[in-house]
């Protein structure tokens, strides 16, 4: 029970017009019950819309979606059984916390009100928040606030959480906190979960598996490991890590057995070449920041850059170098000593170099 199915869901906007816009295109997750999965994805590429869509706040054009095996494509939102948690909280201003978290059991059920008494207290109690029960939003934190709408959700005893970018009002700190506090109760409660955020960090640490979207599409549905070391294409690899990976537009040579830039030529082991030997000419390469390191003498593809910025952050330094016309990053350990405006002689090892169609993006090696 509490599995959510989407399948091949569409949602367009403005159908039949113009102006249409395709918010979500062909969509399809399924999400095991109990699991927390994070939908990622840069600023407008529908992970709202997916979300809305399966609570039931906007129609859907395409697809169908199942919960717990049944069809809730078209159902009435508060038929769903799915409680959902926003960014801004979105508690009623002149209620009181215990009011705000009752609210939607005295509207929505046919409860009684001892039960409701009861749920609200025991959720309060699990959270920790019995002392803001009789407060009004507007006496709380921001962090208060949204300890009370998570209670709200979680008083409901869902089968579904939907969570919109419930941590994105908070200070840095106290998100890194919570981050941590909407783990341990999701997995607690055992409620299957999907949570947005653009923010890949979050994505990384919170999400069971992390779905990536961009421009409507599903780019890759993985555990956040996988999504990092195993991208699916250029967009993930970008997308995924920080600061982001590096990329330079190569062209394959197969007799020199090569990756030929503008700046540098890079000689790739019989096992890589014959990989990549079946695709096209055009070739991206791709190394993370944190993967590129400062050669030694018997270094094969040693490049010399001259270091342009040393940000140094303690246990790391990002350093800063230009390839042709081209910033690239590199992560280094905090106790190398690199100057700016020297020149540093630098490796991409080969068992860490990623490798994109230049035409699809689509991940080669
Ligand atoms: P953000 O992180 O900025 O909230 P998102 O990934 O959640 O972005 P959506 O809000 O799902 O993205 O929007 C996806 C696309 O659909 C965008 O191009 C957006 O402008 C468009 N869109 C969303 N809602 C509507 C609407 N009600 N009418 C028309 N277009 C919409």
């Amino acid at each position: 029970m509490g599995d959510l199915v989407i399948q091949n869901l569409t949602k367009r906007f403005n159908n039949d017009s113009e102006t249409e816009i395709v918010a979500v295109d062909d969509v399809s997750i399924e999400i095991e019950d109990g699991e927390f999965l994070v939908l990622v994805g840069p600023s407008g590429c529908g992970k709202s819309t997916t979300l809305r869509c399966t609570a039931g706040l906007e129609s859907v054009t395409e697809g169908t979606i199942t919960l717990s095996g049944r069809d809730i494509t078209h159902q009435r939102s508060r038929d769903r059984d799915i409680a959902m948690v926003f960014q801004n909280y979105a508690l009623y201003p002149h209620m009181s916390s215990r009011k705000n978290m009752g609210f939607g059991l005295k509207m929505g059920t046919d409860m009684e009100s001892d039960e409701i008494e009861e749920r609200i207290e025991q959720t309060a109690s699990m959270m920790g928040i019995e002392e803001l029960l009789e407060k009004k939003p507007g006496e709380l934190s921001g962090g208060q606030q949204q300890r009370v709408a998570l209670g709200r959700a979680i008083v409901r005893d869902p089968e579904l959480f939907l969570m919109d970018e419930p941590l994105s009002n908070l200070d840095a700190k106290l998100r890194t906190t919570m981050r941590t506090e909407l783990q341990n109760l999701q997995s607690d409660l055992g409620v299957t979960t999907i949570y947005v955020t653009h923010d890949q960090t979050e994505a990384m640490t919170m999400g069971d598996r992390i779905a990536v979207l961009d421009g409507g599409k599903l780019q890759q549905i993985g555990t956040p490991l996988e999504c990092y070391h195993l991208p699916a294409n250029r967009f993930v690899a970008g997308f995924i890590g920080s600061p982001s990976m590096n990329f330079f537009e190569v062209k394959q040579d197969r007799d020199a057995g090569a990756l030929v830039h503008d700046e540098f030529e890079y000689h790739l082991k019989p096992a890589t070449a014959d990989t990549i030997a079946n695709s096209t000419d055009d070739l991206t390469l791709g190394i993370r920041p944190e993967d590129i390191r400062i050669a030694g003498t018997n270094d094969e593809n040693a490049l010399t850059v001259t270091v342009d910025v040393v940000e140094p952050l303690g246990d790391e330094s990002f350093v800063y170098f230009t390839v042709g016309d081209q910033t690239c990053t590199a992560s280094v350990d905090g106790e190398e000593y690199i100057k700016e405006d020297s020149q540093i002689d630098v490796v991409f090892p080969q068992d860490r170099i990623h490798v994109f169609d230049g035409h699809t993006g689509e991940a080669i090696k």
